[in-house]
């Protein structure tokens, strides 16, 4: 009988591609949606051929009582927490709605594993823009918090929370801290999937400019399906313990748009930029090392931001009508 594991945030990018990985490994999946979740949401899983391989439960994160039952219902070997409200920017339009989610469903989550499931071994999605205002790169894993928006906030919050039931209670809770990771199945206003679907659009004629924000701030990208086997690696040491999973090398959006501009022979002149997609407060720039993940989880990364772009060009090429 194959290990049971929850992800929470199946609809979601990282959702579906480890949901993936851990059907393959013969895991019977338990899928987390809210009550609203509509059908076009799964799109990501139906795209991965797996939607139906997949065990769905409606569980609100933020009542400790679902959050009970889930655990009664399932008794989990793992749990990945994935969900979150992800976006930055969106996070300054809602600060307080991103803060309670992925604070107050992380605290409820450890409280019942704490209370009644100890054994569970949990995954936190944690994020590098904890590290916000850097004085240092790279980034390692003993670098200074300072985060520089809402969501960097809230997810520091979170992974404060995780080591501290970790430490506190012999929890086997470990996070990933992860950079920027793409994919086909990224949603449309993140930064990468959006230069790549309207560059494609604007060489096709449908659409004459690209709007973007601040484009010298620079990030580490990498490749979301292979960033997910690091989750997977974590929760199957007998330590836990938290890790950055990053590419190690950073890159400007300028750099990104103009990249993806030349493969598709589009003039620069078709990136306009708007005020109005600046944020109030950015990273400048950060990358991170990987050393403790390739070394510790055998996590084998070795992808060039252009490979990833020049993936996610041809995928988005073969899928977009
Ligand atoms: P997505 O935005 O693609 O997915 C987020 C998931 O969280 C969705 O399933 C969404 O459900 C769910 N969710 C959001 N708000 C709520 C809520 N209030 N109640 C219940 N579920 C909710 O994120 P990714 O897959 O890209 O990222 C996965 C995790 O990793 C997130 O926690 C993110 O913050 C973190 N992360 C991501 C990085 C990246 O570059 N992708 C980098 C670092 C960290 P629904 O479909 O219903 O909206």
């Amino acid at each position: 009988m194959g290990k049971t594991a929850v992800i929470s945030g199946i609809s979601g990018q990282d959702g579906a591609y480890l949901a993936k990985l851990l059907l393959d490994k013969g895991y019977r999946v338990i899928g987390l949606l809210r009550g609203n979740t509509d059908v076009d949401k799964l799109k990501g899983l139906v795209y991965l051929g797996i939607k139906d391989k997949i065990e769905f439960h409606v569980t609100d994160l933020l009542d400790i009582t679902q959050v009970e039952n889930l655990f009664i219902l399932f008794l989990p070997d793992e749990f990945y927490n994935l969900a979150a409200q992800s976006s930055v920017y969106i996070s300054f339009k809602e600060p307080i709605q991103t803060f309670q989610f992925n604070t107050i469903s992380v605290f409820n989550l450890l409280e019942t594993i704490k209370k009644k499931h100890p054994g569970v071994k949990f995954y936190q999605a944690s994020s590098s823009e904890m590290y916000g205002k850097v004085n240092n790169l790279p980034i390692t894993e003993n670098s200074v918090l300072h985060p520089l928006s809402p969501y960097a906030i809230s997810k520091a919050a979170a992974h404060f929370t995780c080591i501290h039931y970790r430490e506190s209670y012999g929890l086997h809770i470990s996070c990933g801290v992860l950079f920027n990771h793409e994919s086909y199945l990224r949603q449309e206003h993140f930064f990468v999937k959006k230069v790549i679907r309207e560059s494609i659009k604007i060489s096709r004629g449908e659409q004459e400019f690209m709007y973007v924000g601040n484009l010298d701030v620079k990030r580490d990208f990498g490749y979301a399906p292979k960033y997910v086997e690091a989750m997977y690696l974590m929760l199957q040491k007998n330590e836990p313990s938290d890790y950055l999973i990053c590419s190690g090398k950073s890159v400007s959006l300028r750099d990104i748009v103009y990249y993806v501009f030349e493969k598709l022979n589009i003039d620069k002149s078709a990136c306009k930029i708007s005020d109005e997609l600046y944020r109030p407060a950015d990273i400048e720039d950060i990358y991170g090392n990987n050393t403790k993940a390739k070394s510790t989880l055998n996590w084998d990364y070795n992808l060039s931001v252009s490979d990833v772009l020049d993936l996610l060009i041809e995928e988005e090429l073969k899928n977009l009508i």
